[in-house]
């Protein structure tokens, strides 16, 4: 009785510091696990809840709840804002929770009997994270790939090797939160020995596939060194899609590239409209995002740190889920 008074309190009033995932799992009777693989938080009990360092977003019961902040590790412990911790308090199931018994109740019931389902003691998720998605189905395009290296660093690093990692980590973070995800390729290979063949099979695999949205993962290269930042593109006027596909690409161009701005220390290049081959003939919404040049000193030293690159995934996963919802 006294631990859900307390719980009560805690969940209404907000907690006023970082909560732990330990302690936020303790109070609402959840039991945490860390996945050592990725990283990830798992809380399972009555609701399944999964956290992830880095990510502004908590997948509830499978639901997508956004969250103000980034989940973040201190001192080894994942922590959540307060103002977060409650959001997530109000979208978890309380059924089996341990509440008090109910005050109709003429007489103590037995320790064994079941709890009985009442009212949730906070009001449900917002209706936003309720809503599904446009992005219901979603290919993803590592560029380049086998005999096909992309750009070269000066420290030999590939942009082939970069982007298949990012895309990896967008697939997981977008699969997480329900999207149905197809890569065009999942290890080192190219889809044909011939560039322009490997492009046509991207654009045949799309179209066998029939997505809601067809991302594309670069990293960049310039013959001038200094060049440096992060550019995002979508369709010109007089490709495949439709005027409202391009728009939508469009958009998430701008998300994508708002994301990174607020996220990253590097030069924001901007959204552009381009003819490249695999988003000029993708049948849906599509946008090509250039990561960073790996023919820059700096950005090269980005994109070989893991964190960094993770980051990178987080945040254009991050821009797809927002757009999706709007
Ligand atoms: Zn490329």
């Amino acid at each position: 009785m006294r631990l859900i008074a307390i719980a009560f309190v805690l969940a209404a009033s907000a907690f006023a510091e970082p909560v732990t995932v330990a302690d936020f799992a303790r109070l609402h009777g959840l039991v945490a696990s860390r996945d050592a693989a990725s990283g990830r938080d798992l809380l399972k009990g009555a609701s399944t809840i999964v956290l992830a360092p880095g990510m502004s977003l908590a997948v509830v019961d499978g639901r997508v709840i956004p969250l103000s902040e980034e989940v973040r590790v201190e001192n080894g412990r994942t922590v959540m804002s307060a103002e977060d911790a409650s959001k997530i308090a109000s979208c978890i199931r309380e059924g089996e929770a341990p509440r008090p018994p109910p005050r109709y109740e003429p007489e103590p019931r037995p320790a064994s009997s079941p709890v009985v389902r009442k009212a949730p003691l906070v009001k449900q998720a917002p209706v936003a994270a309720k809503k599904p998605g446009k992005f219901r189905e979603v290919v993803i395009d590592p560029g380049h790939g086998g005999v096909h290296t992309g750009g070269k660093g000066a420290k030999g690093t590939m942009e082939k090797d970069i982007v298949l990692d990012v895309s990896m980590e967008i697939r997981d973070i977008l699969r997480e939160a329900g999207i149905k995800v197809t890569m065009t390729r999942e290890t080192d290979r190219h889809l044909a020995p011939e560039v322009r063949d490997d492009l046509e099979a991207r654009v045949d695999f799309t179209e066998k596939h029939d997505p809601d949205l067809f991302l594309s993962i670069h990293a960049n290269w310039a013959e001038n060194k200094g060049a440096q930042g992060f550019e995002v593109f979508y369709p010109r006027a007089g490709c495949e899609g439709s005027a409202t596909e391009r728009e939508t690409g469009r958009k998430l161009a701008e998300q994508i590239r708002k994301t990174f701005a607020d996220r990253f220390d590097t030069p924001d290049r901007g959204v552009k409209e381009a003819g490249y081959f695999v988003i000029k003939n993708a049948p849906c919404p599509a946008v090509l995002v250039e990561l960073e040049f790996v023919s820059n000193t700096t950005g090269e030293r980005n994109l070989r740190d893991d964190g960094y690159r993770k980051r990178l995934a987080v945040a254009v996963a991050d821009a797809v889920l927002q757009q999706s919802r709007k």
